[in-house]
């Protein structure tokens, strides 16, 4: 999509080359008729360039992505923006209000797009965004957590066999990406429709803020950024190391129902017949292993100790050809990295 010089205008609302605003997109009422706003900020740099937008919390208990929001926005880097930078931190914002992933109409909003303005509250929204901010914008970063009770180690998903969004994809730096099709009604797809290269990144766990994957979400997204030519790359810019691609993923469920004890920690390289954790019977005198039924990386993992029989408990990332100890090695690199990084000195940790 061609650029044409970097004045934008957001609901009612314009933004000069050289400005920023924040915009409140107004979305459905409450049942009190209380007025309701999707967050949107805008910081216009005075140099025409690309156009990025970074959302969070489509899913609304999702909230690493706000968070990694947050932090993005006080960075003084962004006084030398070239472009533009829309970030959303609260799409979903009905469902970030009741802490659920879904809409108060049970639907999801990542299944929703395009949607348009009469159909379901999933849908008027789905469509809002799309028409407001996606279709305005020549890239886009979308950030995502686990399920309840479920981590993610930081990744990024992305439909890797486009050439644009490969590069995008290891220009921001986790460790690990994976090859991931388009889902019908997402927004992935609906940017895909739109020319719009777009990277999902998944990290940490619902309704949870996760240090580790909120500063490789800032530092990814700034990377990408340089990448883009929106950031100049400072004398201390670190390019990341050639992240290794999974070109799936596969889960290994509970054999059996009981209490579950994890015994490997997400990042982790396993091999086909590994014990990754044991199922235990409430007596403690039955266990059952849980054993990889391939090899690969553990990307995802429950942290609830019980469970139903089939539940999914780890998910491990697939390698064609390389071998997985060598994406392991990267991700407790990547993670040495982050803790030592100059750029997170003032944030406090819990
Ligand atoms: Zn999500």
């Amino acid at each position: 999509m061609a650029v044409q010089g970097n004045q934008i205008r957001i609901g009612e609302t314009e933004v000069k080359p050289g400005s920023q605003a924040s915009i409140a997109l107004p979305v459905a009422k409450l049942y009190t008729r209380e007025e309701v706003a999707m967050p949107v900020q805008v910081i216009n740099g005075k140099r025409p360039g690309p156009r990025l937008f970074v959302s969070a919390a489509i899913h609304g208990d999702e909230l690493n992505g706000v968070e990694i929001i947050r932090r993005l926005l006080r960075l003084p880097a962004l006084k030398n923006l070239q472009g533009t930078l829309i970030a959303i931190p609260i799409v979903n914002v009905h469902g970030l209000v009741n802490r659920s992933r879904y809409l108060p109409d049970r639907r999801d909003l990542n299944r929703s797009f395009p949607g348009s303005e009469k159909s379901s509250l999933a849908g008027r929204m789905a469509n809002l965004f799309l028409n407001e901010v996606v279709a305005k914008c020549t890239h886009g970063i979308d950030l995502h957590t686990g399920a309840l009770h479920r981590s993610n180690l930081p990744q990024i998903r992305a439909n890797l066999d486009d050439a644009q969004t490969l590069e995008l994809a290891q220009a921001f730096g986790t460790p690990i990406l994976l090859n991931a099709n388009l889902r019908d009604g997402s927004l992935r797809q609906a940017a895909a429709e739109c020319g719009i290269p777009m990277l999902l990144y998944e990290a940490g766990e619902a309704l949870r803020f996760d240090e580790f994957s909120i500063r490789a979400g800032v530092q990814g997204i700034l990377n990408v950024m340089r990448h883009l030519g929106m950031l100049t790359k400072g004398r201390s810019h670190r390019p990341p190391a050639e992240p290794r691609i999974a070109q799936g993923s596969t889960w290994v469920r509970a054999p059996e129902s009981g209490i579950l004890r994890v015994l490997v920690p997400l990042g982790r390289e396993v091999h086909k017949g590994d014990v990754l954790a044991m199922v235990s019977c409430p007596y403690g005198n039955e266990e059952h292993e849980v054993r990889a039924h391939k090899s690969g990386v553990i990307i995802g993992r429950s942290h609830l100790p019980l469970v139903h029989e089939g539940e999914a408990l780890f998910n491990i990332a697939l390698f064609n050809g390389d071998r997985p100890e060598d994406a392991s090695e990267s991700v407790s690199d990547f993670q040495q990295q982050l803790q030592t990084a100059p750029l997170f000195e003032e944030e406090i940790f819990t």
